[in-house]
Formats: structure tokens, C-alpha cells, sequence
């Protein structure tokens, strides 16, 4: 069973995609709840952001999850619905303002592999949940995956520093499990970094592939 507190993986600097398009929409009606479950951040909205932390709801519903927001007792910058929902297979809800400092993770949790240990996550990092029971009789189904994988890579084209993808409980282990054993981590990290270029980008690819390959025809031929 894989241990959820191992899950981190970090994004190669010199690769990003180019392109990426995310279907999102906002929440109906949870921009005001989330300007005030939200902070500024102190470090550049751009520049600053480094991490992204991967949770679940351990809940039923992206309704349940937003509650949350609209009490101001968490927050989050997106929400993955569930299976049983219209909005699954379609769009991922947009939940806060990526600007804006979401409140995620504890202020004193951390680890070393992330950002050099630095507390105050919330700062440099955006949020993800995923509307998941944690629990072995709630699957992730293939595109809440995808769908996550999805916001990683329209965050790795958007923000140049953006290195440290890891979950909930690899950053507060005592107190969390989220995403939970039944996250396919390895399967979510592949998307990230193995997902199809672009057209424009895979168009490109095959030219050179191409060229590459009648360079090694006439070399044959030689
Ligand atoms: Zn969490």
C-alpha cells in the first residue's frame, strides 16, 4: 500500500508546457466567501509561488468542501468534483483567487524536501482538493487524475519557480493522509510530466522526428 506521506515529485525547470488549456469555472457564487477566506500573499503572486499541495475532501460532495470557505475555516484555490456530479468530466471549480494566499495547509507544518523547509506554506503554494472519501471504497476515477494533472500543468507554464508538487500529508504527517493511499500518485505524476506537447508543439516534434529520420536513411543508404 502506498504511504501518502511519501508522495512528492519536482518539476523539471526546463520543460514546461506551452498551451496548456484548463477548463475552470468558478464556484457559483463563492468569490466574495473566498476573498474573505483568503489573505495577500507577501511574496510576488508570480515569482513567489513554489509548491503545489494535493488534497482530499474526505467528503462526499464539492458542496460539503465548499462550506468550508464559506465559514472562513479553510480554503483552497481549486476543486476536483466527484464522479456523481454534473460538472465531472467537465470542468474543475475554481475556488480562490490564485493571487491570493488559500488556507491550506497548517502555518507551522513543513519538510525539508519542499522549498528548503520553509513554513508559512500557504504563502508560496496553491491548493488543490479533490472531492475523495480517502477511504478504499471511494475510487478516483481517471479523470479527477487527469483533471489535477491538468491544473499542475497549466500552473508549471504560468509560474517559473514552481518546483514542489507533494501532498497534504508528506507536509503535516502527524495530522493528515490526504490524499490517501488510494491516490495513483505514480500514475498522477506520469500526466504531469509525460502528457501529449501541444499540437503546435507535437507538430514540431514530428517534423524533427522526421527529418531525423530520413537523415538516418540517407546515412543508411551511404
Ligand atoms: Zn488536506
Amino acid at each position: 500500500m502506498p504511504d501518502p506521506r511519501t508522495y512528492q515529485f519536482n518539476l523539471p525547470s526546463n520543460s514546461a508546457p506551452t498551451n496548456v488549456k484548463l477548463d475552470e469555472e468558478w464556484y457559483p457564487g463563492i468569490i466574495p466567501y473566498a476573498i474573505s477566506a483568503s489573505t495577500r500573499r507577501t511574496v510576488d503572486a508570480i515569482t513567489g509561488i513554489r509548491a503545489i499541495v494535493i488534497h482530499a475532501t474526505a467528503g462526499a460532495s464539492s458542496e460539503g468542501a465548499v462550506s468550508v470557505i464559506k465559514s472562513r475555516s479553510a480554503s483552497f484555490h481549486w476543486l476536483v468534483p466527484d464522479e456523481n456530479e454534473a460538472a465531472h468530466a467537465k470542468n474543475v471549480w475554481a475556488t480562490c483567487h490564485e493571487a491570493r494566499r488559500a488556507w491550506h495547509v497548517r502555518n507551522t507544518a513543513s519538510h525539508p524536501d519542499v522549498y528548503f523547509g520553509e513554513q508559512g506554506v500557504n504563502d508560496y503554494s496553491l491548493g488543490i482538493e479533490i472531492v475523495n472519501m480517502v477511504a478504499s471504497s471511494d475510487r478516483y476515477s481517471d479523470w479527477q487524475v487527469a483533471a489535477t494533472a491538468q491544473i499542475v500543468r497549466y500552473c508549471w507554464e504560468k509560474y517559473p519557480n514552481l518546483k514542489y508538487i507533494v501532498s497534504h500529508a508528506k507536509l503535516d504527517p502527524t495530522r493528515r493522509t490526504d490524499p490517501g493511499a488510494h491516490f495513483p500518485w505514480d500514475k498522477f505524476r506520469e500526466t504531469v510530466l509525460d502528457s501529449p506537447e501541444s499540437p503546435g508543439e507535437a507538430m514540431v516534434a514530428g517534423l524533427a522526428r522526421n527529418a531525423r529520420e530520413i537523415r538516418e536513411q540517407v546515412i543508411f543508404d551511404d
